[in-house]
């Protein structure tokens, strides 16, 4: 009889988890996965994926209005977001299905209830059954951070903002990051009249300041309000309405106020009393290069690590664990020159330094332009695509790439492939131009 019940146990089935699942399974190893709520994680049940396929909703609008300078004469467009919420969770509701069914068929013992750990090599679950695990792994991800002010508890949250029950005519988002923004275009392309408070000077902190100047411009034009310096101090429900008072000494009066300050590792009821774990300030789980924790036999990855909050990152996460634990091979996740994407209107792509960063440690070169797309010519669109590098100029390795304009996404993609060889700005001088592009310009910046 095996000294355990499971070779691992992982408590948490979203992106990461259900990963290292799979591939702990694919090399003989018995495995079980706890999951209190839907498969799939942030990513599939209210992040990315719900995320994205409101992106394309929000989208048609603009095509119908470019579409006139092309000749196009449309009648008026409805849109009605019941028809979409069905489409969207009947899609949502599909790739579930998928994950249990990967769960399932790779022989994954699943347990649809809640995990805590019980000791360095057991946990509990909800019905009390105990289990025994060599490895317990914690991929529970994070969630969204409370707006801790009188009335904060009348806000939305991005878990929730999938399920309103109708589009509000007016909504003030609070927050100047990734989620902040991508909701900003979002509603503002469903037609909703946005307020965007951003506590700094300038909305998306972190990244490059031409991606940052660019998209307030493009987020302006679009119809947000942008009010930077701003943080809000109270919110009243009032009559059907909500009144948000900021610190400007002005309230401002709103349908739905959507909060997104920010997510935390997701820690509560884990069991953190049974079992010593080191952690961040924040909660988040702190694990060394291989992603072990303070206790031996206790893995993390993903959000709740808060490394880089990025599905992608935990799904890489997953396989250098599943590496270290059963195969071969130590391994640590590269987190290094990861590409991202922010699903604004227009996206940004960006991958490496920021400009700022690079030159902390290097001498750099710059390499920038801005202009109008060929397509946007003839309509009435006046986003301005902005491509930047940067450069070292002692060894004329590109350390970074930002992106703004249509396309950004895809393009980022394909630029961190060349980023992770060592991508010299002579390699982009000697690659010929794919024209009419966008994307024409990278290799053509001088
Ligand atoms: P971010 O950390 O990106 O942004 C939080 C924003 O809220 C910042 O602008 C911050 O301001 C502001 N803020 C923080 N606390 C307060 C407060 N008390 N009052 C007012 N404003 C406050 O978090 P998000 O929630 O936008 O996203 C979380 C993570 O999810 C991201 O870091 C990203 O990793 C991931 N994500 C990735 C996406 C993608 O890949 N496309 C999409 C969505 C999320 P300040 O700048 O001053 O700190």
């Amino acid at each position: 009889m095996a000294e355990y019940d499971f070779d691992l146990f992982i408590i948490g089935a979203g992106s990461g988890g259900v990963r290292a699942a799979r591939l702990a399974s694919k090399l003989g190893k018995k495995v079980a996965i706890a999951e209190e709520y839907r498969f799939g994680g942030t990513c599939v049940i209210r992040g990315c994926v719900p995320k994205k396929l409101m992106v394309f909703a929000s989208s048609y609008p603009k095509i119908f209005k470019e579409g006139k300078g092309y000749g196009w004469d449309q009648k008026k467009a409805s849109f009605s977001w019941n028809k979409f919420s069905k489409s969207m969770n009947f899609e949502i509701d599909r790739l579930e299905e998928i994950y249990n069914d990967l769960l399932i068929s790779s022989h994954v013992k699943v347990f649809r209830q809640k995990a805590k750990l019980y000791n360095s090599n057991s946990v509990i679950l909800d019905d009390k059954t105990k289990i025994t695990a060599k490895y317990i792994l914690i991929a529970t991800g994070g969630e969204p951070q409370k707006l801790e002010i009188e009335g904060g508890n009348l806000t939305i949250s991005s878990n929730d903002v999938f399920n309103l029950p109708s589009l509000p005519k007016k909504m003030i988002i609070i927050g100047g990051g990734y989620i902040a923004c991508e909701f900003a275009s979002i509603f503002n392309g469903l037609g909703v009249e946005v307020t965007l408070l951003y506590r700094g000077d300038r909305i998306l902190r972190g990244f490059d300041d031409d991606i940052r100047e660019n998209i307030e411009v493009s987020l302006i034009q679009k119809g947000i309000n942008i009010s930077n310096n701003c943080f809000p101090t109270l919110i009243r429900s009032n009559n059907k309405k909500l009144e948000l008072f900021i610190n400007k000494n002005s309230h401002l009066k709103t349908d739905v106020i959507l909060s997104a300050i920010g997510r935390k590792p997701k820690i509560t009821n884990l069991g953190l009393d049974n079992v010593s774990l080191d952690l961040a300030k924040n909660g988040a789980i702190k694990v060394n290069e291989f992603q072990q924790t303070s206790t031996k036999s206790i893995y993390a990855i993903g959000d709740v690590t808060d490394r880089l909050n990025l599905t992608p990152v935990a799904i890489r996460d997953a396989k250098a664990l599943i590496s270290t634990l059963f195969g071969n091979k130590k391994q640590s996740p590269d987190h290094k020159l990861v590409p991202t994407a922010i699903f604004t209107k227009p996206e940004v792509g960006t991958v490496g330094l920021t400009e700022k960063e690079a030159r902390n440690n290097f001498e750099v070169k710059i390499y920038k332009t801005l202009f109008s797309s060929l397509g946007s010519r003839i309509t009435n669109n006046k986003d301005k695509i902005m491509m930047k590098l940067v450069v070292c100029n002692k060894t004329d390795k590109i350390l970074g790439c930002h992106i703004v304009g249509d396309g950004a996404s895809e393009m980022i993609q394909m630029f961190g492939i060349s980023m992770k060889m060592g991508v010299k700005k002579k390699d982009l001088d000697s690659t010929c131009a794919v024209h009419p592009t966008l994307s024409e310009e990278i290799v053509t910046l001088s």
